[in-house]
């Protein structure tokens, strides 16, 4: 890198990456106190939005792209963050105290800290026709509104991926009246982050609105005429029409800036609970890290999820200040797919026992789940109260007796007792 030109900037620490961990990261080391000058960068060319309308209302045309706004731009100046939109950072070198230089496409910039903030990017469909016109991915506000003018005129949609970006954008296709499949590889839907139990749930009701599942299938190519996708080939030899064709495959983290700094990375740039990379110096937050598993300590784990990478944002503003430990000890989730509102607590994967906590009261579900006898999760569908009750008690340290557990007559509230053992 050759810095010295009159476009040179200068800040106390630069955010690489303009999301939802960028800017909370910002907001916070304002909030602790920190004074020295604050730059976050980011390369897509809109200010920094809101990223969980995408697949949601912005699709369904019910909010317009003012709301997506992360934050009122007034805001920005009154805390003194420089916010750089349409700029993307290049190169880094990084000193042994972790001062050190970045190259834009603008110029130069100094840094006495550097955090990165860069998220992922979607999974591109390694199959054949993948480049034809009709065919859409759902990762930033470019991807939505080029997916939402073209679904105007869909008149048939598949959906590949039954991951959240699947079901979402399926339950949107679907109320607009146009009819979608969802075509997974896996036997069922969110087979990443649920139980059997929750999977079942969820396609009865996404089926009964109207939307056709293939589960455990394999997609083999996209077949097109004059350059446009109409329909989705799978490997048993059948194809499903489509003029429209939606792929929510999962995230890959943007991690070669990290990697180019000789970071470690596995899956993600591996961060310590406190977002310090393998340069303790380097600090990393939001979908571009991992870390450890909360159950598999020889494990890590991507959370990708937006109180994941607010919950990091604060740990790392407290990090670079040197002020007290921050953030929330339960990680959470939620999904909007048409009426279903679900909300997850904690991570259940490598769960030994779930409970199924189902009533003819209400058409809600709750799945609890255990490893050595403790409560270590739970997922809930249209069960706000539960949801709270299960959050609470694992941030307590507390549990929920199994056996008590699927009792539906008593709120689980005050089924929350302490951890035996
Ligand atoms: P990002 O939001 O990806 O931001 C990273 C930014 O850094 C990007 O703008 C990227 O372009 C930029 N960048 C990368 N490299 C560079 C570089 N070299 N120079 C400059 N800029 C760079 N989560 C939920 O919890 N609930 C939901 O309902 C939900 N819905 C979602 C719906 C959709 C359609 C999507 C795509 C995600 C959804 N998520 C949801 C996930 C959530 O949005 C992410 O977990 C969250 O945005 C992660 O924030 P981040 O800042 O780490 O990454
Ligand atoms: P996802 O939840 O990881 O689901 C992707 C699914 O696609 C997985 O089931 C995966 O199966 C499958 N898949 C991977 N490669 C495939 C291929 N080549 N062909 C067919 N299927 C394939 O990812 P997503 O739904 O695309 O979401 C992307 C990101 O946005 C994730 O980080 C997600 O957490 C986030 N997001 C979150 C929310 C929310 O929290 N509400 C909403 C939307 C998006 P395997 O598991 O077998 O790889």
């Amino acid at each position: 890198m050759t810095p010295g030109s009159a476009q040179d900037r200068s800040t106390g620490v630069l955010v690489v990456g303009a999301g939802e961990a960028g800017v909370n990261l910002a907001l916070a080391l304002r909030g602790g106190g920190y004074e020295p000058a604050i730059l976050v960068v980011g390369n897509e060319p809109d200010p920094p939005y809101n990223r969980p309308p995408l697949s949601k209302d912005f699709l369904n045309s019910l909010v317009t792209e003012e709301d997506l706004s992360l934050r009122e731009p007034q805001l920005y100046r009154e805390q003194r963050i420089d916010v750089l939109s349409g700029t993307e950072i290049v190169a880094l070198e990084v000193g042994d105290a972790g001062s050190g230089s970045a190259e834009t496409t603008e110029g130069f910039i100094h840094f006495d800290r550097v955090v990165l903030a860069t998220g992922a990017r979607a999974r591109e469909l390694p199959v054949p026709g993948a480049q034809l016109d009709g065919v859409h991915y759902l990762r930033d506000l470019t991807d939505a509104r080029r997916l939402r003018h073209d679904l105007d005129r869909a008149e048939r949609v598949v959906v590949i991926g039954a991951g959240f970006i699947g079901l979402e954008a399926a339950a949107v296709v679907n109320a607009r009246g146009i009819p979608v499949t969802v075509v997974g590889r896996e036997e069922r839907v969110l087979e990443r982050v649920g139980s059997a139990p929750l999977s079942e749930y969820l396609v009865a009701a996404h089926e009964s609105a109207g939307v056709d599942f293939v589960m455990g299938a394999q997609v083999s190519e996209l077949t097109g005429a004059e350059g446009r996708v109409t329909g989705v080939r799978l490997a048993d030899g059948r194809t499903l029409a489509a003029d429209l064709v939606i792929a929510g495959i999962g995230a890959v983290p943007n991690i070669e800036l990290a990697r180019s700094i000789g970071l470690t990375c596995e899956g993600g740039i591996v961060v310590d609970r406190r977002c310090r990379t393998s340069n303790p110096h380097v600090l990393a937050i939001g979908d571009c890290t991992t870390t450890a598993h909360p159950h598999r300590p020889d494990s890590l784990l991507a959370l990708e999820s937006v109180q994941s990478a607010i919950n990091q944002a604060k740990v790392a503003a407290m990090e670079l200040i040197g002020g007290e430990e921050a953030g929330e000890n339960v990680p959470w989730f939620w999904s909007n797919q048409a009426s279903l509102k679900i909300q997850i607590a904690g991570v259940s994967h490598g769960y030994e026992q779930a409970v199924v906590r189902t009533s003819e009261k209400d058409s809600g579900l709750t799945v609890l789940y255990y490893l050595d006898g403790q409560l270590i999760a739970g997922d809930c569908v249209n069960r706000p109260s539960e949801f709270l009750a299960i959050k609470r008690a694992l941030a307590k340290n507390m549990t929920i007796d199994p056996s008590l557990a699927v009792d539906v007559a008593t709120p689980l509230k005050k089924l929350v007792s302490p951890r035996k053992g």
